[in-house]
């Protein structure tokens, strides 16, 4: 397969022009001025008037709230126990099977190719439809064993986690996807709950994810529960590593930092969710070399664009950051594409096998048509990407060296009958 003439961003976050890319068995094999790449004669892309780069990753989403866009926007909190709690106690397999292949859509005409579900119900159903869309994708059921909870979604801890066993048995290393044990947030889990979370996904070498240090309240929580913050407990409890993933990761204190460098625990902020709660020392952790991706919380958090997620994040840390200090690169569009990427890499825990387009990395690249008066002429293309770029600027999407989007249509899903079942739920005002 071959990309000619194309412009990309190459691995040092630098635009280079007229270069081809040949891809094979899944990889990026070649990247070479145009003319001079080895020579297929099998599926050729014109690249003339694209950018290629390495597919966006949403390192934290909810496929279980996709039928709730539009909901939330205005609410007071607590809208996790308002909103999202009862909605998804209502979940069925027909709703978790419609909402991933509304959320699989979304992504692809996003360029989101890579993402991480926090957890729902009926996870089966969701993996069914990722693993047909062709995405690369960690998959979670949603666990907590508190009490009071709907009886729908009421649960032990060994329930929780069986439930967990099963969706990893079937669907782990199945296509892209992967399969992670989760924990929904601290205070929504016995402490039971948490270390035999922790030991099964070290048994069977996965990621482990939490909503972590989201709200004062969840922070204030652990103090008075366990006489720690959120981290310290888990450091102490043994359930840190470099395979856990913590979303959010919000209210931080200076300990909190350091264990987080110490034991390489992976981080991610959703820009657009999280200003409704605080504002991250992001340029603090990433000084110490903590990976942090970024990530939507799902469609009903302002839908699931990266490019929106990259422009609120850019603004959020220079008024909090930059602007006082008059320091306008306090988080520059390098650094931000390479959270997006590169942090998302790491959140799917495939750090060095995508998120930069180099030889020998997985082909996941998504294009972008540049021929439009919001992106030419452009003095510097990696800014425009960060200011300018919006969803339906992607026209293309390969993941894993497969086409998945070609000049913005979908190749692996009914996109017209999932629209139009789309079009019927709103008719009918469902649930
Ligand atoms: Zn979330």
């Amino acid at each position: 397969m071959l990309i000619t003439d194309t412009t990309i961003v190459n691995a040092q976050y630098v635009i280079e022009q007229h270069r081809d890319i040949r891809i094979q068995d899944g990889k990026i094999q070649e990247i070479a001025e145009h003319g001079k790449c080895m020579q297929t004669d099998t599926d050729t892309v014109n690249g003339r008037d694209l950018l290629f780069m390495p597919g966006l990753i949403d390192s934290h989403m909810h496929t279980g709230q996709q039928l709730l866009r539009g909901q939330v926007l205005d609410e007071l909190p607590m809208i996790w126990t308002r909103i999202m709690l009862p909605f998804e106690s209502t979940l069925t397999p027909e709703k978790m099977r419609f909402s991933a292949e509304l959320a699989a859509l979304e992504m692809i005409h996003a360029g989101t190719a890579g993402f991480v579900d926090a957890g729902s119900y009926y996870m089966e159903e969701a993996a069914e439809v990722y693993r047909q869309s062709g995405l690369r994708g960690a998959l979670s059921y949603s666990t907590m064993d508190q009490k009071g909870l709907p009886e729908s979604i009421a649960d032990t801890a060994k329930g929780a986690l069986e439930k967990t066993d099963a969706l990893y048995d079937g669907f782990h290393r199945q296509g892209n996807l992967k399969v992670y044990y989760s924990l929904r947030a601290l205070m929504s889990c016995s402490v039971e709950l948490m270390e035999g979370a922790a030991a099964r996904a070290q048994e069977r070498d996965t990621m482990l994810q939490a909503h972590m240090n989201e709200y004062a309240g969840e922070v204030n929580f652990a103090l008075e529960r366990y006489g720690m913050r959120p981290y310290e407990f888990l450091a102490n409890r043994g359930i840190l590593s470099s395979q856990f993933l913590g979303a959010h990761s919000l209210m931080l204190s200076e300990k909190e930092t350091e264990l987080l460098q110490e034991y390489e625990v992976k981080i991610c902020h959703c820009p657009f969710s999280n200003c409704a709660k605080a504002v991250p020392n992001t340029p603090a952790y990433l000084n110490r070399g903590i990976s942090v991706g970024l990530g939507t919380d799902g469609t009903a958090h302002g839908g699931m664009s990266l490019w929106n997620e990259m422009k609120i994040f850019r603004s959020v840390m220079n008024v909090r950051y930059g602007a006082p200090a008059a320091e306008p690169r306090i988080m520059p569009a390098e650094t931000i594409l390479q959270m997006v990427l590169e942090g998302g890499a790491a959140a799917l825990n495939e750090a060095g096998s995508i998120g930069k387009l180099e030889t020998g990395y997985r082909a996941d690249l998504i294009g972008i048509s540049l021929n439009q008066p919001h992106l030419l002429p452009s003095r510097n293309l990696i800014h425009t990407l960060v200011e300018s770029v919006n969803a339906n600027d992607v026209t293309h999407m390969m993941v894993d060296g497969k086409w998945i989007m070609k000049n913005r249509e979908i190749l692996t899903l009914d996109e017209e009958r999932i629209l139009y079942q789309a079009r019927n739920w709103m008719r009918k005002g469902e649930e």
